[in-house]
């Protein structure tokens, strides 16, 4: 972490928009960004997607280690004088948590940031997604994001049979209750080739999506899942065209983010920068990491949170 911290360590001053974090562990980067937080609840997840990087099993977060994690996000807010707290509940699963640790974190979110100063997001399955989530979340305008990967039989050639349905009912629930979902789509060697299938479905549904591609696993070497750069590269530049032609009527926010990237002359999404401390995330033990990737690997955490 030490290595890391030296090599990612970002720097400060004078219209940098960076400030120092003085009560953080002095083996991490003591200049660092505004974090945006990663609350993962649950790292248990129903679903058996062929290429997920998580344990699929694994306890739910406390309540007291929720309040802990709502004081800490509160805590480094104020240090890096954030006016707008981006939080983001992720798994595992993160509805596996069940509903009284939802109320509780987005009651506390309310309590600390009051309703207009947090911008709260999950991701989830969505499998789980009943009448009293969708009151919960769109009392505190919770922003929904799921995973698909294009139509029923590409989606459950990776993701299992049955998943496409399943996280269907939940986009369909959430519809009905007035928000907004949109998508994950994550690409393989197997359905790369038809992203144009992919594509068409999303445009049909008028479902925004961002496009990711498969990685290996965190210390796996290659996986028959994962896109080698070349095939992403190809994939994207065949994307682009048919996405121009379509950009009034869909969002594809990962290309989105690549074109504004240019324009700035650097990196918007993690995956195309040097991104530590742009995010911490909590585990439900209460580790803290530099990473949501990382959770649940106590060897890769910053900082246990009840220290
Ligand atoms: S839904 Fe997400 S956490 Fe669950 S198995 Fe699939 S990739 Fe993993």
């Amino acid at each position: 972490m030490r290595k890391a911290a030296e090599r990612y360590g970002v720097q400060t001053g004078e219209g940098t928009g960076l400030v120092e974090i003085s009560s953080l562990p002095t083996d991490v980067p003591r200049k660092v960004h505004e974090p945006h937080f990663m609350l993962v609840p649950s790292l248990a997840c129903p679903a058996l997607c062929s290429y997920c990087f998580g344990p699929h099993e694994g306890p739910t977060m406390p309540a007291e280690t929720m309040e802990a994690s709502l004081d800490f996000v509160a805590r480094i807010a104020g240090e890096t004088r954030q006016r707008k707290v981006k939080v983001t509940f992720h798994g595992g699963e993160p509805l596996m948590a069940g509903h009284a640790i939802w109320k509780q974190a987005l009651d506390g979110l309310r309590s600390r940031f009051g309703p207009r100063r947090c911008e709260v997001a999950v991701q989830s399955n969505l499998w789980l997604l009943d009448d009293d989530f969708c009151h919960l979340f769109r009392e505190h305008q919770v922003d929904i994001g799921t995973s698909l990967d294009g139509p029923r039989e590409v989606t459950d050639a990776q993701r299992g049979e049955g998943y496409f349905d399943r996280t269907m009912a939940g986009i369909r629930r959430a519809q009905a209750w007035g928000m907004r979902v949109g998508c994950i789509a994550t690409f393989t060697p197997a359905n790369a080739p038809r992203w144009w299938d992919v594509f068409d479905f999303f445009f049909a549904e008028r479902l925004g999506f961002s496009v990711h591609p498969s990685v290996p696993p965190l210390g796996g070497s290659g996986s028959s899942y994962s896109l080698t750069a070349g095939q992403y590269a190809s994939l994207l530049r065949s994307m682009l065209d048919r996405y121009v032609e379509c950009r009034h009527e869909l969002s594809i926010s990962s290309i989105d983010q690549m074109c504004q990237g240019v324009g700035r002359g650097e990196g918007k999404v993690c995956t195309f920068r040097d991104c530590l401390g742009m995010f911490l995330a909590v585990d439900p033990s209460g580790d803290i990491f530099a990473c949501q990737r990382f959770a649940g690997r106590p060897p890769w955490r910053v900082n246990p949170i009840l220290s």
